[in-house]
């Protein structure tokens, strides 16, 4: 089969997904492009640095300069639209940091030399948030349930010179925000989370609308704007948030839900509420699919175009009641760091899909022989109708001692050879759609990658989040093999169940054949965004290692790593769990010094034992085999 990279770029819909973030190089192996231009860094290459530093797989791999990049983007798009509609407000951007709370990235995004700003949605993120150092023209945002310690934690924020608003969102929260600022005798500024009635679109619609967890229905924001006039505080009130889920699917639920805050917005400024920011949160979507359209997971719109909408609706409603263009604030997590971040990962195993023959000579064997002989396109149904019929009464004779355990397995093996011997008729017949992923599903080869699904992925066990996966290396040549991807939990459910596919989605992946003593590593992409911190610990295998790359045009190979972080070692994994690694070697030591006493084991095995537990316990929790 001719192959080549363009082809591998449209099986793997690379440009498409990673907004040109990444591509395939001259060599077949895929790079990154930082900057989306000529600038690149090859995976390969970066792997390479990685083996001689002895670090082993899965693997996290981020590059800062996507999010650097990402952030300029972000900003560039707002203010060049800004600018096209003569809006009167700024844009301020925060990045809300549970998408991924880790301080280099947080460091990085910071670091732009735009004023982005940055969100807390609870106490220990607010103290986050407070020990960085901000830009002086971006603002902090601190959503979420607060305590008298979170409140604190907003105004000890405020003293150390940052602009912030504290955001309330329970009509509750009110008199305790004002009486700790009393108290500390310093004001914040003041916003409230609106509970709107349209309804955001994607997984997380139910987290907007009349019923959902958070916010002011329109009843308590006016009471609360009584009760701060009152105390003669109104001009705290500056802020108006709305947030509608993430990963919105429909550009028409951005519009309603700006256009309906937007209305409560003007109302309130007519009635004298000095609001000078609207807060329109996250939700601003990634193209996992790698095409618009429409689906629970995929986005129908693209980045500027969302972010117009936006700008149109504020400004023709603002306009309209006449009240100056607010400040707009955008909380987006997922657009600023779902593409910087990988997981690359090697083979365990590759489940041998071709069984053996067991010779038998069985009354079903001998059918079964038959049908494959006869087996032809036109009689291709029938023929797997009876191949059924015969593999369920064997095992039934089985059960029944009537059939030998060579005899089921041969008929196991014919049912095999018949399902490939299908598959290579390729048959056009529009009703072999009804069998196909039934004989796909038992002829597919099981790629079992040495990662956690449940750690590292785990939005595509939760939600079915399709995410990009595609091998490093070797796109010159024709991926022959039809797989299913399994993790090494052992848990059924570690498996990847939906992939992208040239045109949409599909239930396998094409790869190379490759035998895990092979150097095939394979990626995940489009991790950065919430799958580092929504992991669990299913089966103790912990955090992955890691490595921070940096573009340097001076540096062999155009990078160079400013960070390895090892993953997690076992006896760090289980003293989360409240063993205590040094017990543990003392009480396996005991089991074996007993049995050393009693003369069951030599003293010199007892020792090498005891070693051989301690540096296990020391190693990496995943599978040590490269
Ligand atoms: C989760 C969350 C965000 C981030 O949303 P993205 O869709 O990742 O941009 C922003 N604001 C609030 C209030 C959130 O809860």
């Amino acid at each position: 089969m001719n192959w080549n990279i363009q082809n591998s770029l449209e099986e793997y819909r690379i440009h498409e997904w990673s907004d040109d973030y990444f591509s395939i190089n001259e060599k077949g192996s895929i790079c990154a492009r930082p900057y989306k231009d000529q600038r690149s860094i090859s995976i390969e290459e970066i792997l390479k640095e990685v083996k001689a530093s002895k670090i082993s797989f899965p693997l996290v791999i981020r590059f800062h300069d996507i999010l650097k990049h990402r952030v300029h983007d972000l900003f560039q798009t707002f203010n060049t639209l800004i600018d096209k509609h003569h809006y009167q407000g700024k844009y301020q951007g925060v990045y809300p940091i549970k998408v991924n709370q880790l301080r280099e990235v947080v460091e990085e995004i910071i670091s732009s030399d735009h004023p982005i700003g940055l969100e807390a949605g609870s106490k220990t993120e607010a103290l986050a948030v407070s020990q960085f150092n901000l830009n002086p023209d971006s603002i902090c945002i601190f959503n979420g349930f607060k305590d008298k310690d979170y409140i604190k934690t907003t105004l000890l924020n405020i003293k150390a010179g940052k602009k912030t608003a504290i955001v309330i969102e329970k009509y509750q929260e009110l008199q305790s925000i004002l009486d700790v600022s009393e108290e500390m005798q310093i004001e914040p500024i003041l916003g409230f989370r609106v509970k709107l009635s349209s309804k955001g679109s994607g997984p997380w619609a139910e987290s907007s609308g009349e019923t959902s967890k958070f916010g002011l229905n329109i009843n308590e924001i006016l009471k609360l704007c009584e009760d701060l006039k009152s105390q003669n505080k109104l001009h705290l009130l500056n802020l108006l948030h709305f947030h509608i889920g993430s990963q919105v699917s429909t550009i028409t639920s951005v519009q309603n839900a700006t256009k309906e805050a937007m209305r409560i917005y003007t109302s309130l400024s007519n009635m004298g509420v000095p609001l000078k920011y609207i807060d329109i949160g996250g939700g601003l979507g990634v193209n996992y699919e790698g095409v618009l359209g429409i689906s629970q997971t995929a986005i129908n719109y693209k980045t500027s175009d969302y972010i117009e909408t936006i700008i149109k609706i504020i400004k023709e409603t603002a306009d309209e009641a006449k009240v100056s263009h607010p400040n707009i604030i955008s909380e987006s997590g997922r657009y600023l760091t779902a593409l910087h971040s990988c997981i690359v990962t090697n083979l365990v195993n590759t489940n041998g899909t071709k069984p053996y023959d067991f010779q038998s000579e069985h009354q079903n064997t001998v059918l079964f022989k038959k049908l494959l002989e006869n087996l032809k396109e036109e009689n291709y149904a029938e023929t797997f109708f009876n191949a059924k019929r015969i593999k369920k009464d064997t095992y039934q004779l089985f059960l029944e001692n009537k059939a030998k355990l060579n005899d089921k397995a041969e008929v196991d093996y014919l049912f095999k050879k018949l399902l490939f011997k299908i598959k290579e008729l390729d048959i056009k017949d529009p009703t072999f759609e009804t069998f196909e992923s039934e004989i796909l599903d038992q002829t597919v080869s099981q790629y079992i990658c040495n990662f956690s699904i449940f750690q590292s992925i785990a939005d595509s066990w939760a939600i079915k989040q399709v995410l990009p996966i595609a091998p490093i290396t070797k796109h010159h040549e024709y991926p022959s093999e039809v797989v299913k991807i399994y993790d090494i939990t052992c848990d059924s459910d570690g498996k990847v169940s939906q992939y992208l596919s040239p045109t949409g989605k599909r239930k396998f992946l094409r790869l190379h054949k490759a035998k895990p003593e092979d150097d095939y590593p394979i990626a995940f992409f489009m991790t950065g965004a919430y799958q580092d911190i929504m992991g669990d610990m299913h089966n103790l295998f912990g955090r992955l290692n890691e490595v921070h790359v940096f573009y340097d045009s001076n540096e062999p190979g155009n990078f160079y790593l400013e960070e390895i972080i090892k993953g997690n070692q076992s006896e760090q994994i289980l003293s989360t769990m409240q063993y205590n690694p040094e017990n543990m070697a003392f009480n396996y030591k005991r089991s074996i010094d007993a049995k050393v006493k009693k003369g069951e084991i030599t003293p010199r095995k007892g020792v090498k034992y005891i070693d051989t537990y301690e540096e296990i316990l020391k190693g990496y929790t995943y599978l040590n085999i490269s």
